[in-house]
């Protein structure tokens, strides 16, 4: 298996539409191109797309390819079950909804110390085994966002957890607030094969400020690199993932079709980094780290509970954008995403998005900053 997996949580969708307004003929495209050049993984679950990206699965690869032609991940997500006796009736309906007659591997949905007692309560692993003697589930995995110490007390006490998919790229290696290469250590001390997801940071490395694009610029004139080696920013971001032993997957939520091409062309014949690579992503992350940059991966778990409707991740991103790039639009785009969403300032402190953050991000603090940057101004011109 190739170790580049299609992550179905940020399909094309619709001009005007919503993210469950998948633009289909635009995913079929990708779908067909990623399989074309000898790609078969997929990853999915029920929340991804606003509910939508089952489906979209079953449409886009289900219903068009042949079962040997893919390997499905889908996922076990806290926010759809409340009771153990729900938990069964949750995936028969995911295996009916993707229509893939069995998952390869399915997950406990993003694991940390928050959820982890829901699934434990539960029985949600006690639940799969049987599953996976039926053959309904081939592996079982976790998709993981805490610190390494709580991973090793999950591995220690659950050895039937197969594989175990993690947040890593070279911004977090060392971010002790994520703690990705403690969690990637811990994932190896295990002996469990490790997926990776948000190589890029949601996006955050493949747009990167002028001077850390010169870097870039700087190796790929020094290395003449060729295309099909990959060039861009997230491609070397992607490199570095895949480049570690014991990495069996590294997943990318493509939007487009030129990020298909572009990402398949590299990963197709895998080139590990060499050292002249990796000191350059040493230099892009000093330089990242300067711009002080909020680091949002646009998972968008925080936005379904939050009373007041704010596309909190959309906001972040017009402050990240005005901060790293002095970028003109930030406050058009503030405006178009608070017309549609709450305010900053409409923050009700109620914390219940800092729970659901990954991140472990202070998003209250953070809406301050936001608010502080984007509104005094429209106070100033009277609006
Ligand atoms: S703390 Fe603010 S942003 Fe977070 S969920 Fe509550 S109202 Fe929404
Ligand atoms: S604030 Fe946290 S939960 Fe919300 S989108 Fe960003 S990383 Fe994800």
């Amino acid at each position: 298996m190739k170790k580049f997996g299609f992550g179905f949580m940020r399909l094309p969708t619709l001009p005007g539409g919503g993210e469950g307004d998948i633009d289909y003929p635009k995913a079929f495209e990708m779908v067909d191109y990623f399989l074309s050049q000898g790609f078969t993984y997929f990853d999915i679950a029920r929340g991804y797309m606003e509910g939508n990206c089952e489906a979209a699965f079953n449409k886009c690869v289900a219903q068009r390819y042949e079962r040997d032609k893919y390997v499905l991940t889908d996922k076990l997500t806290v926010d759809y079950f409340k009771t153990r006796e729900d938990i069964l009736p949750l995936i028969e309906n995911q295996l009916k909804v993707t229509g893939a007659g069995y998952f390869d591997y399915y997950f406990l949905h993003s694991v940390s110390r928050l959820t982890y007692p829901k699934f434990l309560s539960c029985g949600a692993l006690e639940i799969l085994r049987p599953l996976k003697e039926k053959g309904l589930v081939k592996h079982i995995g976790i998709s993981y966002h805490d610190k390494s110490d709580f991973l090793d007390e999950i591995l220690t006490a659950h050895p039937e957890i197969e594989v175990v998919q993690i947040q890593f790229n070279y911004a977090d290696y060392r971010d002790t607030g994520i703690d990705s290469r403690g969690v990637y250590e811990t994932a190896r001390k295990h002996n469990k094969p490790v997926l990776v997801m948000e190589p890029v940071k949601g996006g955050i490395l493949s747009r990167l400020p002028e001077r850390a694009m010169a870097v870039i610029s700087e190796l790929n004139e020094e290395l003449s690199v060729s295309p099909s080696r990959g060039s861009s920013p997230a491609s070397y971001a992607i490199r570095f993932a895949a480049s570690f032993e014991g990495i069996m997957m590294v997943l990318s939520g493509m939007n487009n079709l030129e990020q298909v091409v572009e990402n398949t062309s590299f990963m197709k014949d895998f080139v590990p980094l060499n050292p002249r690579e990796y000191e350059a992503l040493e230099k892009v992350n000093e330089i990242l780290k300067a711009t002080d940059a909020i680091p949002c991966t646009n998972c968008r778990y925080c936005t379904s509970g939050c009373p007041q409707n704010i596309r909190i991740p959309d906001l972040f991103a017009c402050l990240n954008s005005k901060r790293s790039f002095n970028e003109w639009g930030s406050e058009f785009y503030y405006e178009v995403n608070t017309a549609s969403g709450g305010k900053a300032s409409d923050c009700i402190d109620c914390g219940q998005c800092e729970d659901a953050c990954p991140q472990h991000l202070e998003i209250r603090s953070l809406l301050r900053e936001v608010a502080e940057v984007f509104e005094k101004k429209e106070e100033e011109n009277g609006n």
